[in-house]
């Protein structure tokens, strides 16, 4: 590579992630920066989740960044296309478009450690980067599992995340497979315009009621006149999960009373005994992402629904197959199956010092200190990394914690000088692990008795951040440069040596 282009930093990924780290680095003055978009509009996961029913099931005025209230927020949970919107205000209020790069999917991002930069190979071209930020966010990559015959259904099938409005469902029959956060929204928003709508639930959801309405006009004229009535919004919706953390990370027991609301949740709506049977979970609430939703079980409850208490196993054809034989035709699968989160494939395509890629060295499980930056992988970071998701409160304020961490990332390079790279000390990163492993043991998502996909293939719990969203803000505040190896490019650091070494010797003369 000779003549090529060169920035401080290159975001991946223009969702909440990537967004708040352009945001926070021209805050930081730096404006040397790109930000690479496969797609070609802003919004990461609340793009490409277009599905009828989507919304987000925390509330709004928590869901978004502190440094942007929206004193507009129309509805209390607010759907897809208003979150999709305040996510393309954040690009244009903060002038951040000149600096993202559409249709530029990242094929490969390469550490070279002779001149201590990445190299990023991308659909639109390559260019290097003393920074990498990687803000892709555990749910961008759809999944949808091995099924014996999958390639003989003849029907239309797709992912909730990829969902195509183009195709009709009015009247046709169709299988829901999942029942997930997405697949429950799902759910009750097509179930009364198509001919029949089978649901293959695997493991029934618990599902609480959603505190959902209007946000009145007077209320928003108020955040407008009065900007701390938001921040106080904010404050209380935040304060209120921050004490529920406790009984989901030391007491799971406590969720025992949980566990009966949502059972009265259902049992207003279901009303056949056979039919509760099947939707009551046989493990503590929290272990999987609780849902709200007020709609899915009276839906659930309308003749033209089937619930098929077992997983999709093989298609037959139009026949669909559960594990435990039961049968039925359908026209359409859609699959709300979920992501690759623990196996993200923006990990393949990262690597490191030692030229092996992050999923090969995460094999054994995602480790990273304070749940940004990954051992072997210098000046890289990860937005929402290993062990930053919640169970119940925001991740934007995770998200504005690394953030944190990232400004001071780039302080401590700039203190350091000239060409310069942190990479963490193998012995920082198990240190945060096992300590973020130890603590995990007695919560909810280890103990609950369920699976879920905070749980990789070794059975551990490399997604899920087990503390208050106070104390991750308190774990990265700052930098720790101690945590760090300071790397300097090969023949600086020689001379280095050697200027070191003659000192040594003139000093011993
Ligand atoms: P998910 O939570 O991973 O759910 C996937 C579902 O697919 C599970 O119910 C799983 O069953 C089921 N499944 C997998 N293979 C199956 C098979 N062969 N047959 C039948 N069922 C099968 O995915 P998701 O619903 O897309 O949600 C992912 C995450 O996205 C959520 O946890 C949440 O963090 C986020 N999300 C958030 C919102 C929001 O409102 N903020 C909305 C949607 C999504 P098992 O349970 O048995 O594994």
């Amino acid at each position: 590579m000779t003549e090529h282009e060169h920035v401080r930093v290159a975001v991946i990924g223009s969702g909440f992630g990537g967004l708040g780290a352009a945001v926070r680095l021209r805050r930081e003055g730096i404006t040397d920066f790109v930000v690479l978009e496969r797609a070609g509009t802003v919004g990461g996961t609340w793009r490409d989740n277009s599905y009828p029913g989507c919304a987000c099931d925390v509330p709004s005025h928590l869901y978004s960044f502190s440094f942007a209230p929206n004193p507009d927020w129309p509805r209390t949970f607010s759907g897809q296309e208003r979150i999709q919107e305040y996510l393309e205000g954040v690009a244009d209020t903060f002038r951040l478009r000149p600096h993202i790069r559409f249709d530029s999917e990242v094929k490969q991002a390469r550490w070279d450690s002779e001149k201590l930069w990445w190299e990023l190979d991308t659909a639109s071209g390559t260019l290097t980067a003393d920074v990498v930020v990687s803000a892709t966010g555990p749910l961008s990559d759809p999944k949808i599992p091995d099924i014996k015959g999958f390639d003989t259904f003849p029907g239309k099938v797709f992912h909730s995340a990829r969902w195509d409005h183009d195709y009709d469902l009015r009247g046709k029959r169709v299988a829901m497979i999942g029942t997930g956060a997405s697949a429950i929204q799902i759910v009750p928003a097509v179930q009364k315009e198509v001919g029949r709508l089978t649901l293959f639930q695997r493991t029934p959801p618990w599902v609480m009621p959603r505190a959902d309405r209007n946000i009145t006009r007077a209320e928003r004229w108020l955040h407008r006149q009065l900007p701390f009535t938001t921040q106080a919004r904010r404050g209380l919706l935040w304060g209120i999960r921050e004490l529920q953390v406790q009984a989901f990370t030391k007491r799971p027991n406590e969720l025992g009373m949980v566990e009966q609301l949502a059972k009265r949740n259902m049992h207003r709506a279901i009303k056949d005994p056979a039919l509760r049977a099947k939707l009551t979970p046989d493990y503590r609430i929290g272990c999987k992402r609780i849902l709200l939703s007020n709609a899915y079980y009276p839906a659930l409850a309308r003749p033209n629904v089937d619930v098929v208490a077992s997983g999709l196993s093989e298609i037959r054809g139009n026949t669909l197959v559960a594990a435990d034989g039961t049968e039925a035709e359908v026209d359409a699968i859609v699959f709300g199956t979920g992501f690759h989160v623990t196996d993200m494939p923006i990990a393949e395509r990262v690597v490191g010092a030692d030229g092996v890629s992050l999923a090969e060295s995460w094999k054994g499980g995602m480790a990273a200190l304070r749940g940004a930056t990954a051992a072997g992988f210098p000046n890289f970071m990860t937005i929402i990394g290993p062990n930053t998701g919640l169970g119940n409160s925001s991740m934007i304020l995770m998200i504005e914690a690394q953030l944190n961490y990232l400004a001071d990332y780039m302080r401590q390079l700039t203190v350091l000088g000239g060409r310069v790279a942190l990479t963490p000390r193998e012995t920082a990163v198990a240190g945060w692990n096992n300590r973020v492993q130890d603590r995990m043991k007695r919560t909810v998502w280890n103990t609950g008795g369920c699976d879920s996909w905070y749980l990789d293939e070794n059975g551990r719990n490399t997604t899920v951040w087990p503390g208050t969203t106070t104390e991750f803000r308190q774990a990265t505040r700052r930098v720790d440069v101690g945590e760090y190896e300071v790397v300097r490019p090969p023949v600086e650091a020689a001379s280095k040596k050697s200027r070191t070494k003659k000192k040594a010797e003139v000093s011993a003369a």
